[in-house]
């Protein structure tokens, strides 16, 4: 499981449904929703090589 820092929450919060994306720069990232106030939350993993 992917955890994410929640704005919303201001915590690691462990990501409900996440979702790997790649954005249009090619960084990868995860999205989910916060589990606690259901706000979407997102973390970049890492460059796409
Ligand atoms: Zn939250």
């Amino acid at each position: 499981m992917a955890k994410v820092r929640c704005m919303k929450c201001k915590k690691q919060v462990e990501v409900k449904d996440p979702q790997n994306v790649v954005m249009k720069n090619g960084m990868k990232a995860i999205s989910g929703v916060c589990p606690n106030c259901s706000t979407k939350v997102f973390k970049i993993v890492g460059k796409n090589k």
